[in-house]
């Protein structure tokens, strides 16, 4: 699934070439897409617009149209955006006519989704219910994990996918973090020690950073506009790399389940969560 480092990626690329120019037409082919709204309505009310900035928030991205519409896209597992391509891709679920622009919304899986905000204020309790702190932000450090995280017996993993604490962190970035910061996936969320959540947060940061550098990854689905490959997956030091050498220090890499995700670690760089006693 695109993670904060390929929306940003899709975001980046695409804000130059749409910001400032009409929409000409939506054509929603797939009425899923934009359910419980009408397909008609939504072509209808987002048709003529201009395309004021094109923003993120935490992996949607945020349309936002004159007269104050927010159109909140969501890529979810196989979404990808193609621009102008030279023949039609398969499974397009969603056609937008921008400026002299044709941008396909391609979707195999179709858990993608497009909807409709009338205002800030509506997007903003939307999101409000839905996203946590952007990691780029200010205020996102070691202090404020461990607050967030106080009380949490549930292991660290799925606290840092859940969007509601951290927005933009799915499985390749989690693994990438917490391998980065020395932590097993399986700790308990709120035991860490205190340095434990400064070098987490610093490691979130790191490898955000380092995804968005490379474009994204490219695992399964991901392309760019232009269906090139993002190059992060070339600079994973443990997703997806079970029983390869640990870069650090030459033991192999292990995979287990957590929360249902596939999780990758070294568990010597990793140490395993003490057990409690009695
Ligand atoms: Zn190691």
């Amino acid at each position: 699934m695109p993670e904060l480092p390929e929306v940003e990626t899709i975001r980046g690329q695409l804000a130059p070439i749409v910001e400032g120019r009409r929409i000409r037409e939506i054509v929603v082919l797939d009425p899923r897409w934009c359910a419980p709204l009408e397909a008609a309505a939504l072509a209808q009310a987002v048709r003529g617009r201009t395309v004021g900035r094109l923003a993120r928030r935490g992996k949607y991205l945020d349309w936002q149209l004159s007269g104050e519409l927010h159109l909140l896209m969501h890529l979810r597992m196989t979404g990808t955006l193609l621009l102008d391509p030279a023949q039609p891709p398969p499974y397009v679920r969603v056609r937008m006519l921008v400026g002299d622009h044709t941008l396909h919304f391609s979707d195999p899986r179709r858990f993608g989704t497009g909807q409709l905000l009338a205002g800030d204020d509506q997007l903003e309790s939307f999101l409000a219910s839905r996203l946590g702190i952007e990691p780029f932000d200010e205020g996102f450090d070691g202090a404020l994990l461990r607050t967030l995280a106080r009380g949490r017996r549930g292991p660290i993993k799925p606290f840092l996918l859940d969007q509601r604490n951290v927005a933009g962190i799915g499985n390749i970035y989690a693994d990438e973090a917490l391998f980065r910061a020395g932590i097993h996936p399986l700790r308990a969320a709120g035991a860490l020690a205190p340095k434990q959540y400064a070098r987490l947060a610093d490691a979130v940061r790191e490898v955000l950073a380092a995804g968005v550098d490379a474009k994204g990854a490219s695992i399964d689905d991901f392309r760019h506009l232009d269906g090139a490959r993002g190059s992060f997956q070339d600079r994973f030091l443990v997703h997806r790399r079970a029983d390869e050498p640990c870069p650090d220090c030459g033991g192999p890499i292990s995979k287990i389940t957590v929360g249902g995700r596939g999780t990758y670690l070294c568990r010597h760089c990793q140490p395993v969560p003490r057990r409690r006693r009695g």
